[in-house]
């Protein structure tokens, strides 16, 4: 993620604000041009100072306080390029829904604003009803016997259960499944690697190097995922997988290494817009070294990547430890893991 710039005043701006705090100008975000821009209000229309000069409205979900992308007024959506693809939003009749649609949004417009920097192709269900993208935002019926809402893909279509918005109970799911790191923006991102996974490895000609890479997919998914809930993951899992869960079958190694894939490059996008630079006082070692000043979306050598990522995990971890936290990024990367970054994001940039 960029930081960005107000266009009047030149405050310092994050991807989800609404308002310049200084100038208290509107603000909303150009997906296309990637940029928030500063707005001057244009009869019914907005007017960007981003240039170029542009003629906006915001999408309709700005309405609800869940958004605040733009859109061309010429669209006939009057959803923007991340909201277009909800199939089901949250019942807004019911207090407390729409605080947790809110972060729900929040996580979505971010892995969008990947996405889009990562030029993956998006069609959403009605472009392709066999296949297209949708999200469907789901409570669990009423009471405690009836059936709960699984987060999961099926076919392009990406169900997140609304119980993962409230914070309490993701913790309380993270640690009956002994998981380091559970996030709304983690769902998201390995839910999309699901979808990837169709678009990008099985319709994109890819699927035997894929299976070279992250074994046979033809074993049966139930049958492997039961088989992880009741015996856990192998040993020496760490010298193969990026998390546990991946162990479980091949597509789930996929969407966990793609997630990851995803929370290494944009944060090293941010910590490049940061001007972080790591380098440790007590050692001359140059592995735990790094300068960050990339643009990770860019097609960059993998290596590059990871020899930035590492260092900078090393100091995350420890910065996040003297607050009394979890390790921001409770993984290790072991060289197998590491090809399989590799995999996907060769994968990703010959899509370009
Ligand atoms: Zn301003
Ligand atoms: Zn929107």
């Amino acid at each position: 993620m960029k930081l960005f710039r107000c266009q009047n005043c030149g405050q310092l701006l994050y991807f989800e604000n609404t308002h310049c705090e200084r100038c208290s100008h509107r603000l909303g975000y150009l997906p296309w041009v990637t940029t928030l821009s500063a707005l001057d209000p244009e009869n019914d229309h907005w007017q960007t100072l981003a240039k170029p000069k542009l003629l906006v409205r915001f999408c309709e979900n700005a309405g609800h306080g869940v958004c605040n992308w733009l859109t061309d007024p010429n669209r006939v959506s009057s959803l923007c390029e991340a909201c277009r693809f909800n199939r089901t939003i949250p019942d807004l009749t019911i207090e407390q829904n729409l605080s947790r649609w809110r972060r729900i949004e929040a996580a979505k417009h971010w892995l969008f604003y990947s996405l889009i920097r990562l030029h993956l192709p998006l069609q959403s269900q009605i472009e392709d009803p066999s296949g297209g993208l949708a999200f469907d935002f789901l409570a669990d019926a009423v009471g405690p016997t009836g059936p709960k809402v699984l987060t999961g893909h099926d076919n392009g279509l990406i169900t997140i259960s609304l119980e993962e918005a409230d914070d309490a109970e993701r913790e309380r799911r993270r640690t009956e499944m002994r998981e380091p790191y559970r996030s709304l923006l983690g769902h998201f991102r390995h839910e999309i690697g699901h979808y990837f996974w169709d678009v990008l490895v099985r319709d994109g000609g890819r699927l035997d190097d894929c299976r070279a890479v992250f074994g046979d997919d033809s074993q049966d998914y139930n049958t492997a995922l039961q088989a992880y809930y009741r015996n856990g993951a192998p040993a020496d899992w760490q010298e193969h997988f990026v998390s546990a869960y991946a162990t479980s079958h091949p597509w789930e190694d996929w969407a966990e290494t793609w997630a990851h894939y995803l929370h290494i490059v944009d944060t090293l996008e941010m910590a490049s817009a940061f001007g972080v630079r790591v380098q440790p006082r007590v050692t001359r070692d140059e592995t735990l070294s790094a300068k960050i000043d990339m643009d990770p979306y860019q097609g960059i050598d993998m290596t590059e990547i990871i020899d930035a990522w590492l260092p900078l995990t090393f100091a995350m971890n420890s910065l996040n430890r003297a607050m009394g936290n979890h390790d921001l990024y409770p993984f290790v990367l072991s060289p197998t893991a590491i090809e399989k970054l590799t995999f996907v994001h060769e994968i990703v940039h010959l899509n370009v």
